[in-house]
């Protein structure tokens, strides 16, 4: 199984959305892929603003409605492209997470405090929407695809908003995705699970982490980062024009770089894949 990991860049609206879902299934055609995907591009910010209003007692109404709108705009432009897609179920699926959205939000305006596990709840709206609309895009491709809810396999301890994943777990949970039928095997990034059963997440820009959890998990026999730039710099090449793209590099000096502060991947990521010696790559979906 391969590991496809594709970020908010990656499906920033409706064209990039059936963009990265046709790599996805000319993926699929030569072996199975484990997909990851993370919420719609600036979708995760405006929900800590969504939470940061409720908590300063100002009205959320208009930005729910941004929300709302949002994805609605994007899930009508990839119908347009896809005539297949259903789009009824994907707006009543989006009509139901914009209700909850608005009942933690005024449970959080009248308490005026919002708790770890509701803003786990409410920032993980964003990988919820979109992991429903890649599956409904890639079934409307015509690709056998099985979402399965991250929380069942990534098991934290810790922080609710950074959890630490508990390795062993995952070896059991992913064991039987490792002979499943389905060529497409579909989770949400960024979203777990605490042993009470308490929804957790892995930290902003978490699911770089959960494509290498996942990798860890299935054993994959490669993993790939979709993002906007073609790979590791010797530093940021949106700062430093002449930046060079570093073609080859070990586990360790990747987990170095990352944790001193390169933004290409989240810096728990390399972890779980070196230790199975997973070959990674990072690639862009714009390139
Ligand atoms: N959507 C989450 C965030 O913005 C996770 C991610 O994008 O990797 O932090
Ligand atoms: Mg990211």
């Amino acid at each position: 199984m391969q590991i496809m990991k594709f970020g908010g860049t990656s499906l920033a609206d409706a064209e990039r959305i059936v963009q990265t879902a046709e790599l996805v299934a000319e993926r699929a055609r030569t072996c199975r892929v484990g997909l990851v995907v993370s919420a719609l591009a600036g979708v995760t910010n405006f929900l800590v603003e969504c939470r940061d209003t409720a908590l300063a007692n100002e009205d959320v109404t208009a930005r729910v409605g941004r929300f709302r709108d949002h994805h609605v705009r994007e899930i009508e432009r990839i119908a347009q492209r896809l005539p297949g897609l259903d789009e009824h179920g994907l707006r009543r699926m989006l009509s139901a997470q914009v209700s909850l959205l608005e009942g933690w939000l005024d449970g959080v305006q009248k308490l005026a405090v919002c708790p770890d596990s509701v803003s786990a709840r409410l920032l993980a709206l964003g990988e919820q929407v979109s992991v429903r609309i890649m599956e409904q895009v890639l079934l409307a491709l015509g690709q056998d695809v099985l979402q399965i809810d991250s929380s069942d396999y990534v098991i934290t301890r810790g922080s609710l908003l950074e959890g630490t994943p508990i390795l062993s777990e995952l070896d059991t949970r992913f064991a039987a995705l490792r002979q499943s039928g389905a060529r497409i095997v579909l989770m949400p990034g960024f979203i777990g699970r605490d042993e009470q059963g308490a929804m957790s997440l892995l930290g902003r820009n978490g699911s770089d982490y959960s494509a290498a959890l996942m990798a860890y998990g299935v054993k994959a026999e490669l993993c790939e980062i979709w993002t906007d730039v073609d790979g590791v710099y010797s530093a940021d090449p949106r700062r430093v024009p002449d930046a060079q793209l570093i073609p080859e590099m070990s586990y360790e000096e990747a987990m170095e770089l990352s944790f001193f502060g390169a933004k290409v991947l989240h810096p728990k990521t390399i972890a779980p894949i070196a230790m199975h010696r997973i070959p990674t790559l990072i690639r862009n979906t714009l390139n």
